[in-house]
């Protein structure tokens, strides 16, 4: 379908005023964004203009009851200058997913991924250029009825918004395995990118840094013994014949990184086992030796390597040194974002399509 989307552009860049060899994350926002009301019945109002501040009635529901959702994907460019899309389908089938398991609406995935093009194309001098950098692009949708009592809002904005960025973590880090509190439990929200998901997330994560850790490694809410995943990223266990990581059973993330990272691996002709990897399995191969990497896969971070596993008063130890599989997979996946490595997944998407014969 064509979504008519009208536009008003800035007359104001900010462009000139970013240093992009050393941008902070999630502070600096490219000049425009794209905005999309749902009154009820159909989605309307497709609208690309400046960044701005929108007036919200102290009673906007997803403040009080929490209906919102997000997603986090990229958007790169070749050494060419052709804006490339990464993995736009399948972030909203994962918009969607979430929306209905929060009871909102749909947005058709032609809207979704044309309102992203288009406001892709506008800023694309906000692309990044340089290595491990791109464009992060932040769709996000809230309930926006005026009311206080529990229900569901008729009514919600879909925006987007995108941020220049650079590399995320330049350091590995330290993850504390959390025996005490729950991100997710079975036939809860863990699957969802919802909102209340990342609130819940901070107090218990507050705590691991207080004891020097980055990020919480959480664990099945029945038994503590499961690992589901760490902060914004799913986890993956190198051992000296497999890779291990935890299923999708409904309580942790669906991550597109995580299934790039299968994808390749199984390509490369390594065995990946998708199933509960409890902490206890992995104590016992860093005893032994076998355990030569951990890893957590996100779109923000892409690969991030940890080198500490806080276990039972313990740290498990990593030497970074022999995290060779994980940079491999990082420069295979980054290669093909900016399409220097072919993409035979059918994973990356020209902006334009008259690109696509330019790649
Ligand atoms: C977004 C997210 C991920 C990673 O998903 P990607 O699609 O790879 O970006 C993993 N876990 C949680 C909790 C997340 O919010």
């Amino acid at each position: 379908m064509e979504y008519k989307i009208s536009k008003t552009l800035t007359k104001d860049s900010k462009l000139s005023s970013v240093d992009f060899n050393n941008i902070p994350f999630g502070k600096v926002f490219a000049d425009h964004i794209f905005i999309a009301d749902y009154d009820g019945k159909e989605w309307n109002n497709f609208e690309i203009s400046p960044l701005s501040r929108i007036p919200l009635h102290p009673a906007t529901m997803a403040w009080h009851y929490g209906q919102a959702i997000f997603e986090g994907m990229k958007a790169s460019i070749t050494d060419n200058g052709i804006p490339l899309l990464f993995r736009a389908m399948d972030h909203a089938n994962r918009f969607n997913a979430s929306a209905t398991r929060m009871c909102m609406p749909e947005i058709p995935v032609d809207l979704f991924v044309e309102s992203i093009k288009q406001l892709v194309n506008i800023d694309k001098n906000w692309i990044p250029t340089q290595e491990e950098s791109a464009l992060y692009l932040r769709p996000v949708m809230m309930a926006v009825d005026e009311f206080v009592g529990v229900r569901s809002s008729d009514t919600f904005k879909f925006m987007v918004m995108t941020l220049p960025s650079g590399p995320y973590y330049n350091k590995p880090i330290g993850l504390l395995v959390e025996e005490h509190f729950v991100r997710a439990a079975d036939g809860g929200v863990g699957e969802a990118k919802a909102a209340g998901n990342y609130g819940a997330s901070l107090y218990p994560t507050k705590l691991a840094k207080e004891k020097g850790y980055d990020q919480v490694m959480w664990m099945d809410a029945k038994e503590f013994k499961y690992v589901q995943e760490v902060g914004t990223m799913n986890i993956f266990f190198v051992l000296d014949n497999v890779v291990l990581t935890p299923n999708l059973s409904g309580t942790i993330l669906r991550g597109i990184t995580r299934d790039s990272i299968i994808t390749l691996l199984k390509e490369k002709g390594y065995t990946v086992e998708e199933r509960p990897v409890s902490m206890e399995e992995i104590a016992k191969a860093h005893a032994n030796g076998k355990l030569l990497e951990v890893f957590g896969a996100g779109t923000a971070a892409v690969i991030a390597n940890v080198d500490r596993i806080g276990y039972k008063n313990v740290d498990l130890k990593l030497d970074i040194d022999k995290a060779v599989l994980s940079k491999e997979l990082k420069r295979d996946i980054n290669g093909i974002r900016k399409g220097r490595i072919p993409d035979t997944h059918n994973w990356i998407m020209p902006v334009y399509e008259e690109e696509l014969a330019l790649l």
